[in-house]
């Protein structure tokens, strides 16, 4: 992708905190409340730290990857009112949050364990830079546009939040099991999947695209599948609880986003069948 260079958003802002801070005091809840129940607080702590990796970035590394991140977002904000414009709609900017080990959200305290996360009820997307390390490395899925597709789709969460679509989705989520609900969540990430394909599709047409990007996004769309974490983490897949959907789906409604590059062709709710291979 070509990003050296561009304009950034002035919606970047870094969460104060230093991870070492951070990671400790976590460390020492989760270690008490570990203690109490078995006495043992190794795995939970090897848990933890697998999760982070213990990895920190170089400051180099740091600066570069929030310019990145900076450049990325305001080509979110640069296709979303584009195509905003197009249905006559204004589309409101989310700001997005770099954080260290922990971040307190409109949404709750979470962790880097938790990976990036878009948080409706303070429109920020949060992220720690070091799950783009984990991304290359943990995931095997390398490349500058395997990154701008993480970004992409958290801000494809925040467009669904404008459109009604995510509102709709806390109201559903009393009324049905929680296995219903987890099918409900995979076609909510599909089509922020799809989203982000739209992004991309505009990005192309901006002229920022280089070869491989598209491979590299839907490298990364596979690797955060649920059948491959699930077989990865646990070795076997369990399919009522999917909520992000399998890597043959997620590849899919991306692709299908960069074909069509209009919000007609993403509706994952209403179709037939969310898998070519059911
Ligand atoms: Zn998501």
């Amino acid at each position: 992708m070509r990003w050296q260079g561009r304009a950034g958003s002035g919606r970047v802002s870094t969460a104060s905190g230093g991870r070492g801070a951070a990671i400790g005091g976590l460390g020492f809840i989760v270690l008490i409340a570990y203690t109490l129940l078995t006495g043992d607080p190794s795995a939970l702590l090897n848990g933890l730290f697998n999760q982070n990796n213990g990895s920190t970035l170089s400051e180099a590394r740091e600066v570069e990857l929030t310019e990145f991140v900076s450049v990325v977002l305001a080509d979110t904000e640069r296709v979303w009112s584009d195509v905003f414009d197009d249905y006559g709609e204004d589309y409101r900017e989310p700001y997005l949050v770099i954080f260290s080990g922990s971040v307190q959200s409109a949404c709750g305290n979470a962790s880097s364990a938790t990976g990036p996360f878009y948080c409706p009820g303070d429109e920020k997307i949060y992220i720690d830079l070091v799950f783009f390390d984990e991304l290359e490395k943990r995931f095997d899925a390398p490349g500058d546009f395997a990154m701008a597709y993480v970004i992409a789709h958290e801000v494809g969460h925040h467009v669904q939040n404008q459109l009604g679509i995510i509102k709709q989705m806390e109201e559903l989520r009393k009324t049905v099991s929680e296995t219903e609900y987890n099918a409900l969540s995979v076609r909510l990430e599909l089509q922020a999947d799809y989203l982000a394909g739209v992004w991309a599709f505009y990005v192309q047409g901006y002229g920022y695209l280089e070869e491989g990007d598209i491979d590299e996004a839907l490298a990364a769309a596979s690797a955060v599948g649920d059948d491959t974490i699930q077989k990865q983490s646990q070795g076997y897949v369990v399919p009522d609880s999917f909520t992000h959907g399998t890597s043959e789906q997620r590849m899919r409604w991306f692709r299908r986003g960069f074909q069509y590059g209009d919000l007609d062709h993403g509706d994952t709710f209403n179709a037939t069948t969310l898998s070519i291979m059911k």
